[in-house]
């Protein structure tokens, strides 16, 4: 779920433990003083640069636009925005279509699969070893549609199957039959990923999004019979009228169905920026306080009842693959978070989509309207993106160590750099000492390297590599870190 927050917290300067829990828990190892003063906006750096920072392309200083590299890539990921939905969640701060014309997704869907043909001569027969449909709500689409997208990408694509690949799509409870997952299975998903949100009858409908623990349960245990490998919840907390009694009754029924991964995203309340969140009733919203105490204790319920802390919002079963990859060091990181399945390019299709290669990014136009108009003239919808420098590129690698393997190498740095990590990055460095005061961080004779605590503020860390951040122009709007 796309969110931004331009709104900061005040610094108390004063460290008191919220709940004196035991120690190692999340609640031991935060304290009301770290969270006001890393829990500002900051970035989430599954891109580097961020896609805020994307401008009109031109082609580099060889003459190539980043596309060009996609002739040469050995594994490909393909992400499909499908933006329609039903109804309208008051919390939304997506890139969506409310509607209830079915027809408008079929033509969207010939959009799609017209840009699909662009990429045929410019990728390389390359095995796509991920695939995600987002949204919007991509089960929107009706089963022979889902079958004609994934038909056509296989036209162009090299499309796999088997637990090689990871192929996933997020769904909407409230839109999902028990008889498309077995559609989506024939047709090589094998993850899934259901947005609750919450399961308190009164969060639900502050935020217009009814949905029962039944229907969830019923499509959990039928994804599960029919053979999907990995089943995610997304939860949210901050929501009108939630405090930590009710979440802590949604992680009830939560914990009872026992999903393989789960994401606990903050909300960000913008109404001023997003149209939807004007029709949730301010009052019912918990302070900031309560937002913290309620993100503590869902985070010590959910590691408490065995759930392994990936990092930022991400938390997975010990037996989850994703879980095994973090202890194994292979985790990578992309547009929706964690993934197993590190690429060498990403190809993203429909409004807003971004695509990725080794030189750069590039997104399509945001609105339905003009990524259509865009497919019909000239085949391809790109509107900005990045050529990446080296310098880029030397950052980009360093966050994503950073985010993913919770360290990064002196003698890597040394490697790339042909100097110490202290002559290299004297003033990040230096940027991050109160994070290593309050340890957060830590550097020794080999590593800089995150701490059990330092988890939770992986952007933070990040952020001091970011250049584009810390230029005194630079007015971009984020997120809130917890
Ligand atoms: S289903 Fe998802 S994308 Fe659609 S309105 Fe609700 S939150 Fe937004």
């Amino acid at each position: 779920m796309a969110d931004a927050d331009g709104s900061t917290m005040p610094h108390s300067g004063r460290s008191s433990d919220l709940t004196g829990n035991q120690e190692g828990s999340p609640a031991a190892v935060l304290n009301t003083g770290l969270l006001e003063r890393y829990a500002g906006p900051c970035p989430r750096y599954t891109s580097y640069p961020t896609a805020d920072r994307f401008r009109a392309l031109c082609a580099n200083d060889s003459g190539t636009q980043p596309w060009d590299a996609l002739n040469s890539v050995q594994a490909l990921s393909l992400y499909v925005h499908i933006p329609f939905c039903r109804s309208l969640c008051y919390f939304c701060a997506c890139n969506k279509v409310i509607t209830q014309q079915y027809g408008l997704a079929s033509s969207y869907l010939d959009h799609v699969l017209r840009e699909a043909e662009w990429y045929r001569t410019r990728v390389a027969r390359a095995p796509v070893v991920q695939l995600h449909l987002g949204g919007g709500t991509p089960t929107f689409l009706n089963d022979g549609d889902l079958r004609r997208l994934m038909f056509g990408l296989g036209d162009v694509f090299d499309l796999r199957s088997g637990d090689q690949v990871e192929y996933s799509i997020e769904a909407d409870p409230r839109v999902l039959e028990c008889e498309t997952l077995e559609t989506l299975r024939e047709l090589g998903f094998n993850r899934l990923s259901l947005g609750i949100q919450d399961f308190n009858p009164s969060v639900q409908r502050a935020i217009n999004r009814i949905c029962s623990p039944e229907q969830v349960r019923l499509l959990t245990e039928a994804a599960r019979q029919c053979g999907f490998g990995s089943i995610s919840y997304d939860l949210i907390y901050g929501l009108p009228g939630q405090d930590v009694a009710s979440l802590d009754k949604t992680l009830d029924t939560v914990l009872d169905l026992a999903p393989d991964r789960i994401a606990l995203y903050h909300y960000a309340h913008l109404p001023d920026r997003f149209k939807a969140q004007r029709l949730i009733n301010s009052d019912l919203m918990p302070p900031p306080s309560h937002k913290i105490a309620m993100q503590l204790a869902a985070s010590q319920r959910l590691t408490g009842a065995g759930y392994v802390f990936l990092g930022m919002d991400h938390f997975a079963r010990p037996d989850d693959a994703l879980a095994r990859a973090a202890e194994e060091k292979r985790l990578a990181r992309n547009f929706q978070g964690y993934t197993l399945m590190p690429a060498d390019a990403l190809v993203g299709l429909g409004a807003s989509a971004i695509s990725y290669s080794r030189d750069g990014y590039w997104q399509n136009h945001h609105s339905n309207k003009e990524y259509a108009a865009a497919i019909q003239e000239r085949g391809e919808a790109i509107a900005r993106g990045w050529n990446l420098s080296d310098d880029d590129r030397l950052r980009q690698w360093l966050i994503m160590e950073l985010m993913c393997h919770l360290r990064v190498s002196r003698s890597d740095i040394q490697a790339r750099t042909g100097q110490p990590f202290e002559h290299a990055f004297a003033v990040e460095l230096a940027r991050l000492q109160p994070m290593f005061a309050d340890g957060l961080l830590g550097l020794n004779n080999r590593d800089l390297y995150v701490t059990e605590r330092g988890r939770w503020f992986l952007r933070n860390a990040a952020a001091a590599f970011d250049t584009y951040l810390h230029r005194p122009d630079q007015h971009a709007r984020y997120s809130r870190v917890l």
